[in-house]
């Protein structure tokens, strides 16, 4: 098997230490350890929270390796490993002892360009004002949205920001993703659905902001990538995959239990 490593990780204080800890049990091991990503590398290994989770898959450019993260952040709700369990980790991993979760990753196309994200795209206001939208389902007209926004989330995304704008939690294993109202006005003059949608893996979102509101809404992919313009976008699941080591089935659960309550 292939020895090299590639490592992320963010800048904390805790991951410094940890870093230095993983470094010595990967060597130990055997493994090399590379700071760049390179393609032909056996694991991603993220040191740092959801947030460094999230950046390592943008920097490597939703890479196909199989990732893996060492919790030092505050959630860590992608973060398999906790700082204690590295050697364990270690010793399971060169063993085989580990299983595959596959990790749905969104597609927007906006005008002829592709933007992939894990966790979500936001559909907001730049400027803390009230949006006008048109949303599609699979080509029909659904409703005019008026509003703080929309989000579009996978099962992994759930968890995020679709959980605190009152989204339902999609279990990890599901093959679909979420449409979930940002505030959305209550008043006769809008057709808003104000409650989220849970739609099939092969559905397409459509949706066009409202001239009036072309100058301050801004599409947000995974809280990093924004655009702004006069848009219409198209979202559905990617055919692209991402691939996470996990040790634990059950972990699912014990993280909802744990970090969400
Ligand atoms: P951040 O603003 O620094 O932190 C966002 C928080 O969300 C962190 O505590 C992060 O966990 C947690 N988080 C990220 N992905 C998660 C997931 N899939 N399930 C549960 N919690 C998750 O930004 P960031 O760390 O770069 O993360 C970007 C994400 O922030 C966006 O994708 C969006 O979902 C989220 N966000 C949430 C709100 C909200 O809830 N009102 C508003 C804006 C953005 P760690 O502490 O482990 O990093």
């Amino acid at each position: 098997m292939n020895n090299k490593i590639n490592i992320f990780k963010n800048r904390s204080k805790l991951t410094k230490s940890t870093y230095q800890k993983t470094k010595k049990i990967l060597h130990r091991y055997g493994y090399k350890i590379t700071p760049y990503y390179e393609d032909d590398a056996a694991l991603n290994l993220v040191l740092g929270g959801d947030g460094a989770f999230i950046n390592a898959v943008h920097q490597s450019k939703f890479s196909q390796i199989p990732f893996v993260g060492i919790n030092t952040g505050h959630l860590g709700f992608y973060q398999e490993i906790e700082p204690d369990n590295i050697e364990d980790f270690v010793r399971d991993f060169s063993n085989g002892n580990y299983h595959m979760e596959i990790l749905s990753v969104l597609e927007t196309k906006f005008k002829n360009k592709t933007f992939d994200s894990i966790n979500e795209l936001v559909i907001k206001s730049n400027k803390s004002q009230m949006i006008r939208l048109k949303v599609f389902i699979d080509g029909i007209f659904i409703e005019s949205f008026a509003g703080d926004g929309l989000i579009i989330s996978t099962p992994h995304g759930s968890t995020a920001y679709s959980l605190s704008a009152g989204g339902a939690i999609l279990h990890q294993s599901l093959n679909g993703f979420e449409l979930t109202p940002i505030s959305p006005v209550y008043s006769n003059l809008n057709n808003t659905l104000r409650a989220p949608i849970v739609l099939p893996q092969d559905a397409t979102i459509e949706i066009s902001v409202s001239k009036r509101d072309f100058d301050h809404t801004v599409l947000i992919f995974d809280g990093r990538q924004e655009i702004s313009g006069d848009f219409r976008i198209k979202t559905t699941l990617s055919k692209k995959k991402i691939n996470k080591v996990i040790l634990d089935k059950n972990q699912y659960w014990s993280n909802i239990k744990d970090k969400l309550m």
